[in-house]
């Protein structure tokens, strides 16, 4: 595995001891960006990874020279200090551009950092610059972004996952120990599994979306990609907790996700859905997930089938909701406020209405602007009890299908991706099929649940393989306990 080989705890004791500072790792990892994330041929040397959209290297610098000198000066490090860490160009950051990944933010400079942000920083954490991702992180492949697709850098030709490739790519790559991304329908989780590092989705509310750009405001939440499950622990426990300006935050105590790894799995129940082992999965994808069960019980796990019956739905369900809520968010894109407003004059827009359009009509990809017609669709009059009102419903029966399923088990293991990472340009002429690679990750991201990734081996041809352990609502720790054993019977 091409990992720049540095895990959290790694980076902090380094810094602590004086073995290295933190200016040092910083540089490092900047340079192995310049190295390989830009482009490849014509004399250029890079490997075309694209994952970072833009640096902040005056504010990376200036926070390491500051944990330098508290760590010259002996004082508490915070429990991610030093750590280069990436940010989905979803989230804002004060003095960097927000994208978005889209042209319609284009120029836009956001005048405050997200709470997810401020928190990294508070603890210690170097902020390297903005990840590319899918537009609005519409998208399973990467290949939605205005500013070109993200390569996998564990095989080039590949689609690194979406919506947040770069994060997972850039992770994958060692141009950063952790990372922010997003997840509305499997956007941590998927890439995660696909680049062959460690995805968490927290419960919904857990992490404040403050600063977060919508897409879907039910289903969007925030959360980390790392290399191993320990360190994604660590993020998870620097990230949580209520924050005043985020109202669906929520306010229960925040659990001790590092020290919860401690406890042994022994005994806990895990339910195996058997409507995520259908047809469409892959073979070496289903026996490394056997593999993966064999682990859980050999650690004293109880193995067993659940049903979660309204999973067929989750699909169809998913796509009503998360255009409807994408066709009001993005509404508020008009060229007034925000990035990119069409010219006026001759050949341009004459009236306001006509800016508008002519804003919406260059500033949005095609994927962008299918979804919300889909949106606007299922929502106008006529059409809403059909599909929205019908969708909501839908939604609290696959709901409820957790619910019970958690009434006998601790957690589910279950497949993430139904194939591993496609070659780029695959499956970017049929939508459809790209919406129908979330069939693992959305009932997940309706139920509100937290849920993650973890790789468990890879394919005969090396593309790495992720297996997705569910959890109860606001239950992360034996979610992560489970993901632990995982990963621990694989070394
Ligand atoms: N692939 C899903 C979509 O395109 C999920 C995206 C996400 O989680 N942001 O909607």
């Amino acid at each position: 595995m091409e990992l720049g080989g540095m895990t959290i705890d790694s980076v902090r004791a380094a810094i602590a001891s004086g073995t290295t500072t933190a200016t040092a790792i910083a540089e490092e990892h900047y340079g192995r960006i310049a190295a390989e994330d830009g482009p490849s041929g014509d004399g250029l040397t890079g490997k075309g990874i694209n994952s970072f959209l833009a640096l902040s290297r005056d504010r990376a610098l200036a926070q390491a020279e500051k944990i330098d000198r508290m760590a010259a000066k002996g004082e508490e490090l915070g429990p991610l200090a030093g750590v280069p860490v990436g940010i989905k160009d979803v989230l804002t950051m004060k003095g960097s551009p927000a994208t978005a990944s889209s042209l319609i933010l284009k120029g836009y400079m956001p005048p405050y950092d997200a709470t997810a942000v401020t928190r990294l920083e508070a603890a210690g954490a170097v902020l390297l610059g903005k990840l590319n991702c899918d537009e609005f992180a519409m998208g399973s492949s990467n290949e939605n972004s205005a500013y070109g697709p993200v390569r996998n850098p564990r095989a080039l030709d590949r689609v690194p996952g979406g919506s947040s490739g770069g994060s997972a790519a850039a992770v994958a790559a060692g141009f950063a120990v952790a990372s922010l991304g997003s997840d509305t329908g499997g956007s941590i989780r998927q890439p995660a599994a696909f680049c062959g590092v460690v995805g968490v989705l927290p419960t919904y509310g857990r992490v404040s979306r403050f600063g977060l750009i919508a897409f879907a405001s039910s289903l969007d939440r925030v959360g980390p990609f790392a290399t191993n499950v320990r360190d994604a622990a660590t993020m998870l426990g620097v990230l949580a907790g209520q924050d005043a300006l985020d109202a669906t935050s929520s306010d229960r105590p925040v659990g001790d996700y590092v020290g919860a790894l401690e406890k042994p799995v022994k005994g806990l129940r895990i339910g195996v859905p058997a409507e995520y082992f259908g047809e469409g999965l892959d073979a070496e994808i289903r026996a490394a997930i056997e593999r993966a069960l064999d682990g859980l019980r050999a650690a004293g796990c109880e193995v067993k089938t659940i049903a979660l019956p309204h999973t067929k739905y989750a699909i169809p369900t998913y796509y009503v909701i998360a255009t409807a809520e994408a066709s009001a968010n993005l509404a508020r894109f008009d060229g007034v406020r925000f990035g990119l407003r069409a010219a006026a004059g001759n050949e341009g827009a004459q009236t306001l209405s006509a800016m508008y359009r002519e804003t919406r009509d260059q500033g949005f990809g095609a994927e962008v602007k299918r979804r919300i017609l889909l949106g606007t669709y299922v929502l106008s009059a006529g059409y809403y009890d059909a599909y929205y009102r019908k969708a909501q419903q839908v939604r609290t029966l696959l709901t409820r299908d957790f619910l019970a399923a958690f009434a006998e088990v601790d957690a589910i293991v279950a497949p993430i991706t139904p194939t591993p990472p496609w070659k780029l340009g695959e499956k970017t002429a049929d939508p459809l099929q790209m919406y129908l690679e979330d069939i693992y990750s959305v009932a997940a991201s309706l139920a509100g649940i937290c849920a993650m990734s973890v790789p468990c081996g890879e394919t005969a041809s090396g593309l790495p393989i992720g297996v997705q352990i569910m959890g109860r609502h606001f239950n992360e720790e034996t979610m992560l306990r489970v993901a632990l054993a995982v990963e621990t019977a694989q070394a």
